[in-house]
């Protein structure tokens, strides 16, 4: 079965509550090597979103439109339009499926473009470029998100603000890939996707 309105509410709710009690986490892994205010942006994009889906999108494609559309105007940094970008190619990609896996896919293609972010470049793309495949496979585990995010750690970053620290970004979680995590352990705890 494709996915349903409710599933789309339920999964984004759920990570909007992971993006609430971490706030403070991404902000210290983004003081660590960019800005500091990775949490504290998201937090501000997924509360906004939260009260949009209060008023019950009717369909799928509305749904993903409504949470693109939010992110993009209140989120800002390089996080909004990348996260709004994925949400916006999920919406458009809608029209004519409704299987999670071909969704995600369209916007990890979606993130790359608007980034210019490849794996290895230790951005968001890290994270969803391993885990849209498990996704695709049926077989996303709370372990393979977990190192997923923890696989950044180790690399330089080529991408964003953390990459004028060159090496020095070395030994840090990338911020964008734990809140992607988040993302993800949502979609893993959303029953009957
Ligand atoms: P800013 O860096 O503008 O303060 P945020 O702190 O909200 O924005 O988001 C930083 C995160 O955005 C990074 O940890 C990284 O995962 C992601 N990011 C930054 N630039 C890119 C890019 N070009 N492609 C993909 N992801 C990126
Ligand atoms: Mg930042
Ligand atoms: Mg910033």
């Amino acid at each position: 079965m494709g996915l349903s309105v409710k599933n789309v509410v339920e999964w984004i709710n759920k990570f909007s509550v992971k993006i609430e009690q971490n706030k403070q986490f991404l902000s210290d892994l983004d003081t660590a090597i960019g800005d500091g205010d990775h949490g504290f942006n998201m937090s501000r994009g997924m509360n906004a979103v939260s009260q949009k889906l209060d008023l019950e999108p009717k369909t799928i494609t509305d749904a993903f439109k409504q949470i693109a559309m939010t992110l993009i105007s209140t989120v800002g940094g390089a996080s909004g339009p990348l996260y709004g970008t994925a949400f916006l190619e999920m919406a458009k990609k809608s029209a004519t499926s409704d299987d999670i896996g071909e969704l995600l896919d369209a916007a990890l293609a979606g993130i790359k473009k608007r980034g210019g972010a490849k794996p290895g470049d230790k951005t968001m793309v890290d994270v969803w470029s391993v885990l849209v495949p498990e996704v695709k496979a049926h077989n996303l585990t709370q372990e393979k998100i977990d190192s997923a995010v923890a696989a950044t750690k180790d690399l330089v970053a080529k991408k964003g603000r953390a990459s004028y620290l060159g090496e020095r970004s070395k030994g840090h979680v990338d911020p964008g890939s734990q809140s992607s995590g988040y993302l993800f352990e949502a979609l893993l705890e959303t029953e009957g996707i």
